[in-house]
C-alpha cells in the first residue's frame, strides 16, 4: 500500500492519499475543502481510481473535501454511523471492512473524541484522526466527547495493535508526521501505559482549550459532506 502525507496549514490538518499500486485503487482519507484542487491533481497525476474519501468523523475545526470530491471523481463517502450525516454513502460501524485493490480498510471505532470517531488500519498503519495524535491527543469536551470513552478507545483498540503499526494522525502542530504504537504506549503523557483512567479523565477535564475557530460553519457543513451553500446546485451528488 502506497501513501502520501500531505498538509493543510491553516488547520495543521494531515490529509491521506492511499492507493493499491497493482490496481490504482485510492482512497482519500479527511480531505479539506480549500484543498480539494490539489488532492484531485495529485490523483489524477498518479493515474489513480478514487474509490472513497474516509473521515474519521464530524470535524469541527476544518471543513471536509468530501463532497466536493465526489462531484468531481465519483468517489463514495464513508462516515460513522453515530454521525448523523446527511449525505454520506455508506455508513460504517465497527468491524466493517472496504476492499481497495488487493487490501482491506478495517475500520474501528474508537469514541471520545466524538461519538463518531473511526481509526483505519490499513497494512499496517492506522490512520488514528483525531483519537490518538502524537504525543497526544483529540479533546473531549464537546461534540459528544467523553474522556473516560476516549481512554477505553485507545486502550482496547489502539494500544492493542502490534508494536510497529504505523501511526498517522488527523494533526500535528509541531511538525511530527507519524509515530508507532509501541513509542506512543511508552512515552505518550496524556495516556501512556500505567496512566489511569481516573488520571486521564482529570487531565482532560482541566485543558481550558478554547473552542476550534470553525466550529459553527464546519460542523453543520460537515453533516453535509463540507456543503455550506445548500442550493441545488451545490447539492449535485449529495442525495440529503
Ligand atoms: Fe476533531
Amino acid at each position: 500500500m502506497e501513501i502520501q502525507q500531505l498538509f493543510d496549514p491553516d488547520s495543521s490538518t494531515y490529509t491521506y492519499l492511499v492507493w493499491d499500486a497493482h490496481s490504482g485503487e485510492a482512497a482519500l482519507i479527511d480531505p479539506v475543502r480549500q484543498q480539494v484542487g490539489r488532492d484531485i491533481r495529485l490523483v489524477r497525476q498518479l493515474g489513480l481510481k478514487l474509490k472513497y474519501t474516509l473521515e474519521t468523523h464530524i470535524h469541527a475545526d476544518h471543513i471536509t473535501g468530501a463532497g466536493a470530491i465526489r462531484n468531481i471523481l465519483n468517489s463514495i463517502v464513508l462516515v460513522h454511523e453515530n454521525s448523523r450525516s446527511k449525505c454520506a454513502d455508506v455508513l460504517i460501524k465497527d468491524g466493517d471492512f472496504v476492499p481497495l485493490g488487493t487490501q482491506k480498510i478495517h475500520i474501528m471505532h474508537t469514541p471520545g473524541h466524538t461519538d463518531s470517531d473511526v481509526c483505519y488500519l490499513i497494512d499496517g498503519a492506522v490512520f488514528s484522526g483525531d483519537t490518538l495524535l502524537i504525543k497526544d491527543c483529540g479533546r473531549t469536551d464537546f461534540q459528544s466527547g467523553d474522556a473516560g470513552t476516549l481512554y477505553d478507545s485507545i486502550n482496547r483498540h489502539l494500544f492493542t495493535l502490534p508494536g510497529d503499526t504505523r501511526i498517522y494522525p488527523g494533526h500535528d502542530y509541531n511538525g511530527r508526521t507519524h509515530s508507532t504504537i509501541a513509542e506512543e504506549r511508552l512515552n505518550n503523557p496524556r495516556i501512556r501505559k500505567g496512566i489511569t483512567r481516573d488520571e486521564f479523565i482529570v487531565t482532560m477535564s482541566q485543558l481550558e482549550l478554547a473552542p476550534p475557530q470553525q466550529i459553527h460553519d464546519a460542523w453543520p457543513s460537515n453533516l453535509r459532506c463540507g456543503t455550506l451553500d445548500y442550493s441545488p446546485a451545490s447539492m449535485v451528488g449529495c442525495p440529503i
